[in-house]
């Protein structure tokens, strides 16, 4: 039985406990959430080493990180570092999209190490594989749930209505999705409906089988700026507002994807109708990107876009790394992004007033007037970069940092104050 087929039925199942005792709420409003479909706890049981977390209304805000081969860099050993770094900056969940190398291999290496929920695009391994038959297509979705895999994003929103859309209000970027892009080609070669979407009944079947969330990709996210809110995007978000009724249905759990590149003063609006559409499902964001020209700097530009995004009601954060359109991301690249989204997601928690989020910056400001300096470093969300800092630059003829010395303001305060 899935999460949301025992919440439906009153039970209280150990990962509800786990996620509630995680959020400081009661296991009771984690089962609600779950019958309701704000909440999901994306929870294979094949995934052994998992510690369920929970994504949606209500709870924090939560990180992904994504790591994964590419063919010009297919090095297991690389993605572990990865999954590493992004474990130690505490992201909430990983999706591995490899592309490169031995991909069934370089996933069970993965699940063996990741104690977060695991996603992947089964679509990725389908086309590198050439198992782009529909036949082909659902093989992989199954294999991948035999893995362990926990969530699993699937452009079934990607179909001839909305490429139609598409063709009607052509735009700048295309489709900037790679599974959106490689389902689209597949339908115009093939002349055919993309089979998740035909036979998404039986892509449930195997979600509730072993409890696989749907993430409900979004493929016709947009990729520049004033792509966002166009008719394509709207047609998949209405189409995938349609198949999360059809999910919960079934007692599948669902989470939807949104964008993508849009201008700051259009992300509040985009969310609120995401949310509407889709029935207040856990809202994962890709960014949002407010802005196209910052390449070594998007993981800055996707948190400003990104705390915006979940402050309006997104519950989770895909991370964007310096490298993004750039190229694939080192371990040092994964965490800066990891960090980049956690204090996005930070800033949202308390902006939305979430149990508990003021409490760590109280005790941080406290240990700053103090000057406790081993307070501050074990505080900071970067304990490492944070030291590394201090410590360059730090001079012991004074309790202060060497940026006011004897004239630092809590110390003149003090003495002003008494
Ligand atoms: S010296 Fe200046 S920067 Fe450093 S802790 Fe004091 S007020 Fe802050």
């Amino acid at each position: 039985m899935t999460q949301r087929e025992e919440a439906l039925r009153g039970n209280i199942t150990e990962a509800m406990k786990v996620v509630a005792k995680a959020e400081n709420l009661s296991p009771e409003g984690i089962r609600l959430g779950l019958a309701k479909g704000t909440i999901s706890i994306p929870c294979n049981p094949l995934h052994k080493n998992l510690n369920p977390v929970g994504f949606g209304q209500g709870l924090k805000v939560k990180v992904n990180a994504n790591i994964g081969t590419s063919a010009d860099f297919p090095d297991v050993a690389e993605e572990l570092k990865k999954l590493d770094a992004a474990l130690e900056a505490k992201t909430d969940a990983l999706m591995d999209l490899s592309t490169g190398g031995n991909i069934s291999a370089i996933r069970k290496s993965i699940l063996m190490k990741c104690t977060v929920p695991l996603g992947t695009v089964p679509i990725y391994q389908a086309v590198v594989e050439k198992r782009m038959t529909v036949e082909g297509m659902f093989e992989v979705v199954e294999e991948q749930a035999q893995d362990g895999v926990d969530f699993m994003t699937i452009h079934c929103g990607v179909n001839f209505e909305t490429i139609g859309r598409l063709k009607k209000q052509p735009r700048l970027m295309d489709v900037v999705s790679r599974g959106g892009a490689l389902m689209m080609q597949w339908i115009m070669k093939n002349k055919e409906e993309n089979p998740f979407f035909q036979y998404y009944d039986r892509l449930l079947e195997i979600a509730r089988k072993y409890d696989i969330t749907m993430s409900l990709g979004d493929g016709m996210r947009p990729g520049s700026i004033v792509d966002a809110g166009d008719q394509a995007q709207i047609q998949e978000l209405m189409v995938l507002g349609d198949l999360t009724k059809r999910a919960w249905e079934a007692g599948v759990q669902v989470i939807i994807e949104g964008p993508g590149h849009v201008p700051y003063d259009q992300i509040v609006e985009q969310i609120k109708l995401q949310k509407k559409v889709c029935q207040n499902a856990p809202f994962y964001v890709l960014g949002p990107l407010p802005t196209d020209v910052a390449p070594g700097y998007d993981h800055i530009t996707a948190a400003i876009g990104g705390t915006l995004a979940a402050t309006a009601g997104a519950d989770f954060l895909c991370y964007v790394t310096p490298t993004e359109h750039l190229g694939l991301p080192t371990p040092e690249d994964v965490k800066e992004g990891v960090i980049a989204s956690r204090i996005a997601a930070h800033c949202a928690d308390i902006a939305k007033g979430i149990p508990g989020a003021k409490d760590w910056d109280i005790a941080m400001s406290k240990a700053r007037k103090e000057l406790n300096w081993g307070k501050q470093i074990e505080l900071a969300i970067d304990p490492v970069k944070a030291k590394k800092i201090h410590d360059k630059r730090h001079s012991d003829s004074s309790d202060a940092c060497s940026m006011c010395g004897e004239f630092c303001a809590y110390k003149v305060s003090k003495n002003a104050l008494g």
